[in-house]
């Protein structure tokens, strides 16, 4: 018998399958991982393929030395997956396989965790003991609970005594597998009557295929999932539920633990190494049966899956933007039709991409258009920000917006302020000479943090002294450009002196469970006003904020590139969203200086189909996606001119298969990136617009352009989240 394995090494020259013979007695099936004979060494390997007869040089061959499982590790399911995968997201093998095995699992460092527990060797005389003393007290202790653990045995008496009786034989240690289970608060599980909405919804997701939950923020969506996945349950299969990202998970979590209890498994980026594997290793074995996670759960070994659910689908956090690049949605659709299940995404302000697929019939569209709770949305007032600079006020506050929050302070109510910048300020510039501060490795301008008191850059995390004159022309007069989350802070500290301010964004919750702390302190505090980045619009569930405010809406409309009203739109939404969820009603201060931008019309009337309408509309003449697909190929190295000759080449090579389709391909040009320097690589771009009929063999085609003997990192992309 013979084995195709991939070897476990992620370069290029590697990127295939090898043959291996199977030696006689030995175990082997697909999915196994193996040691193998490579060049002068032994290295590991995924069996992808055991075949009785191959085509090959037998007298060549070499034996596969021995087997680390003894069932698969990668079920048949997943080895599918990685080919699509492959073929895909024009992927590597081992880069595919590493993201189904967790490196805690692949790299045998994380271990099962084992706790000794002490009791009694036998039945022993207590009167043999004539005196008192520590031995006779530990002896007492043992007869009376049977059982403790040998830490803390030793903790409350003495280490040497515990000793001696383990020495003398009269204490036994036994060991036992300990399960390292991730920290949730459970709340009660809320009974709730499902409205007819909801039962319309749960009824209308049957069989395969992919539907789009469209359901307006406080909708009850949440509710709908726990029922798909409860109905799946009871039909004996199991299922994965999505969610963007581990700020929303303590809640998420709280919720489904509440509901499904030990069947639940939680995968995540913030789990301590020894909880993913455990969390893993359940799934793994069928323990676990409904998988709660963020984009990589996807991968979870869980078979028989009777459904698949993301929520908020419009998140960009669901795209992978690292390598291995690869979009999560076209993963979950490949893998709900592989189990012959459903996939539903849900979202309030779904991308414009997969409506777009709800008119040609590909995904189905079930709507929920009011909120759960029988109110009405929050009402957003939209702010003209110039008028208040014509008005005298060139603050950050607009007039309305502090008298809402007094109001919301003297009701001991709760608000939100949304902005979508961390930091102090945005950047640092001298008044005199108009020196801006940016980072010696990229280029971008450094941001003040004011709690450290350095300068950051966002992109590398190097840290700079602040700047107290300029390093240019020596003046002293340095300016603080647009304002952050730590500023707004102290602005209210001002303004509101007794008042409990919270700040949410990367800087306060990088720490364990810093998300869950936050929304913690948060919900137990009255009145008290909540100042975040994107970070607070995700599906928080607060029943106490009454008003959310919106500073510097524009910011996310002129980042250029074609999603940027989109992103506007559903921000927006999703911000506002956060207000009037339980009885009180709820509102919103919307600040921009374009009050005029359809965007804010179409979003302060939550018109999410009048906004679609309008962007299909301005995509589809501008053949944009989804009407086009744009590929991006970013070329990065520490030498300029290894980048822009490399860029050069393959450019060369794509005049070719320009030539060949040229009435495909809309646009092509090369330049430098919009941020030319990150970690000290240069970076160039080309970016390539093409029409849809032939999409795919024009991709693969301009992809065979990128590959070759290079230096630089090259990174290809299909519709880009960022163009910088
Ligand atoms: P979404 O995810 O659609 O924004 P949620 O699922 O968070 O909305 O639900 C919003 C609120 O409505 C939650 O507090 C939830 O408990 C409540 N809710 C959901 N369904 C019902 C129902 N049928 N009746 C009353 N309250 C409900
Ligand atoms: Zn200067
Ligand atoms: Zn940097």
């Amino acid at each position: 018998m013979f084995a195709s394995v991939i070897i476990d090494q992620d370069t290029k020259a590697l990127n295939k399958v090898f043959n291996y013979l199977i030696p006689d007695g030995m175990k082997i099936e697909k999915g196994f991982r193996v040691i193998v004979p490579f060049g002068q060494r032994l290295v590991q390997g995924f069996v992808v393929e055991v075949n009785e007869k191959i085509d090959f040089d037998l007298s060549k061959i070499k034996q596969i030395s021995s087997t680390l499982d003894d069932e698969p590790i990668i079920k048949s399911e997943m080895l599918e997956l990685m080919k699509f995968m492959c073929n895909k997201f024009h992927l590597r093998l081992t880069s595919v396989l590493r993201l189904f095995v967790p490196s805690e699992i692949r790299e045998g460092k994380v271990k099962d965790l084992f706790v000794k527990w002490a009791s009694l060797n036998g039945e022993i005389d207590i009167q043999s003991f004539s005196r008192a003393n520590v031995q006779k007290s530990i002896i007492e202790e043992l007869i009376k609970k049977q059982k403790v653990l040998l830490a803390e045995l030793k903790k409350n008496f003495s280490v040497s005594s515990v000793n001696s009786l383990i020495k003398k034989e009269i204490i036994k240690i036994e060991l036992e597998k300990q399960i390292r289970k991730p920290l949730t608060i459970i709340q009660q599980d809320k009974k709730i009557e499902l409205n007819d909405m909801q039962k319309n919804a749960i009824r209308s997701v049957k069989g395969e295929g992919t539907y789009l939950l469209h359901g307006v923020t406080g909708s009850g969506k949440t509710e709908v999932y726990m029922n798909l996945i409860s109905n799946a349950l009871k039909n004996k299969k199991n299922a994965i539920m999505l969610v963007p990202e581990i700020s929303l998970t303590p809640q998420v979590m709280s919720v489904f633990k509440a509901r499904f209890g030990e069947n639940i498994a939680l995968l995540h980026s913030s789990l301590s190494a020894g909880e993913r594997f455990d969390e893993w290793k359940r799934i793994f074995s069928g323990d676990a049966r409904v998988v709660v996670g963020a984009r990589s759960a996807i991968f979870a070994p869980i078979d028989n899956l009777g459904i698949i659910i993301i929520d908020e689908q419009h998140e960009q956090s669901y795209i992978s933007e690292s390598n291995p690049r690869y979009d999560t949605f076209e993963v979950a659709k490949f893998r709900a039709e592989f189990n012959k299940c459903p996939l539903l995404v849900g979202s309030a302000t779904p991308s414009v991409d997969i409506y777009e697929k709800t008119k040609t019939g590909e995904v189905k569209l079930i709507e929920m258009p009011t909120r759960a709770n029988g109110k009405e949305l929050p009402k957003i007032q939209i702010i003209d920000m110039m008028n208040e600079l014509r008005t005298g006020n060139s603050g950050i506050f607009s007039t309305q917006l502090i008298a809402d929050l007094s109001y919301v302070v003297n009701q001991k109510k709760q608000a939100m302020i949304f902005i979508n910048r961390r930091g102090f300020s945005s950047f640092m510039m001298c008044r005199e000479c108009g020196y801006l501060a940016k980072c010696s490795d990229c280029d971008v301008n450094l941001v003040y943090h004011r709690e450290d008191n350095r300068l950051k850059c966002h992109y590398c995390g190097k840290q700079y002294r602040v700047l107290d004159k300029c390093p240019n022309c020596g003046s002293n007069k340095i300016k603080q450009g647009a304002v952050g989350t730590e500023k707004i802070v102290d602005e209210l500290k001002n303004i509101f002196k007794d008042v409990k301010i919270i700040r949410m964004d990367n800087d306060t919750t990088s720490k364990k469970n810093g998300h869950e702390k936050i929304l913690q302190e948060f919900r137990k505090s009255k009145p008290a006003i909540l100042v975040g980045t994107q970070m607070i619009a995700k599906g928080h569930d607060f029943e106490d904020v009454t008003l959310v405010g919106i500073i510097d809406a524009d910011q996310s409309l002129y980042r250029g590139d074609y999603r940027s009203t989109e992103r506007c739109f559903q921000l927006i939404t999703q911000v506002s969203g956060r207000a009037g969820r339980s009885q009180y009603e709820g509102k919103v201060d919307l600040q921009t200086y374009s009050p005029r931008h359809y965007v804010y019309k179409f979003a302060a009337n939550y018109d999410y189909k009048g906004f679609f309408k309008k962007e299909e509309n301005i995509r589809k003449t501008s053949v944009f996606p989804p009407f086009s697909k744009i590929i991006r190929i970013l070329f990065a190295y520490y030498d300029e001119n290894v980048v822009r000759d490399e860029l050069k080449i393959c450019y060369n090579k794509l005049l070719k298969v320009r030539e060949k389709y040229f009435d495909s391909i809309i646009y092509m040009d090369a330049m430098k990136s919009p941020i030319k320097r990150i970690k000290n690589s240069f970076r160039y771009q080309i970016i390539v617009r093409i029409k849809l009929d032939n999409s795919d063999e024009i991709e693969n085609e301009i992809f065979n352009c990128t590959e070759g003997n290079l230096k630089s990192s090259v990174f290809f992309e299909v519709n880009p989240e960022s163009m910088s």
